[in-house]
């Protein structure tokens, strides 16, 4: 026996746990496929490398367990390991760089569309990753033809009310946030007698922001010294078992809809050309 892949949302949506002959039987007009991609870097003293890639296996497993069974979703094996080269200056930080992470993400989302399937979802828990996850979309959206989407369940706003402001603003890494969910999804993970707060000093700027749209390329250590971008010490796992449920609530709604977004439905007509046809 191996207790990997169990429970219902793996065995009945983990795409590679079928055979060919029942990948190809699947009905491909309505359906979804999701890449889950994470990272393995440093999320300070108190949290284990893993945690990006964690917190995306754990908050997919719990979206699909709320799918009814005729959902045409589909889970691709997580990738791990995404681009973290901003965290390499603290050990245990294994980063692929931009270029192979795009080549693994294309090749792919190359043998998805060649399977027939028409979407996929790029499925991102690593904020590193999104600069060039969302320049791979659209590049698949060209060489492939699939509907490709980009989605992070930090943007799902599952938190709003259970952060403080400064959180909202400084919380990126391995802070209230990301430390109250580890602490739901693998409490014996979290060290929680080195939680941390470590907000950065931006005071005079009128600008610049870390995230923003003026911002300064910054690695990890520029702005942190304990690796950690946040308030720990907020953390708590009631507070990540609800933005768990949260997060997978409306996880669950939104594969709903782009498993049977049709693009092609996007454009409007000109009002001349409309005419023209009408007339
Ligand atoms: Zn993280």
């Amino acid at each position: 026996m191996f207790e990997r892949y169990t429970g219902e949302a793996w065995e009945a949506r983990f795409l590679p746990r079928l055979t060919y002959q029942e990948i190809a039987a699947l009905p491909k007009e309505d359906a979804l496929v999701i890449l889950p991609i994470g990272a393995i870097e440093q999320h300070g003293p108190h949290m284990p490398v893993m945690t990006d890639a964690l917190i995306g296996e754990a908050v997919l497993t719990h979206a699909l367990d709320q799918l009814d069974e005729e959902g045409n979703i589909w889970l691709l094996p997580p990738l791990a390991y995404g681009k973290s080269n901003e965290h390499l200056d603290f050990p245990g930080t294994i980063s692929l760089s931009a270029s192979t992470l795009q080549g693994l993400v294309t090749d792919i989302a190359t043998s998805v569309a060649k399977a027939g399937f028409r979407r996929l979802v790029l499925f991102n828990t690593h904020g590193g990753n999104t600069d060039l996850l969302n320049v791979a979309a659209r590049e698949l959206r060209i060489s492939t033809g699939l509907m490709v989407f980009f989605l992070s369940p930090s943007s799902l706003n599952a938190a709003h009310d259970l952060l403080s402001d400064e959180e909202k603003e400084y919380g990126i890494h391995a802070g209230d946030y990301e430390t109250s969910l580890v602490m739901a999804i693998k409490p014996a993970w979290v060290h929680t007698d080195k939680l941390v707060r470590e907000i950065p000093d931006l005071s005079g700027l009128h600008y610049l922001t870390l995230e923003g749209k003026t911002r300064f390329a910054w690695v990890m250590s520029d702005i942190s010294s304990s690796g950690a971008m946040g308030d720990s010490t907020q953390a708590t796992s009631a507070k990540g078992e609800l933005i768990l449920s949260r997060c997978a609530t409306t996880l669950a709604l939104a594969l709903k809809e782009l498993a049977t977004f049709e693009i092609s439905t996007v454009r409007s007509a000109p009002r001349e050309e409309m005419s023209v046809r009408d007339a």
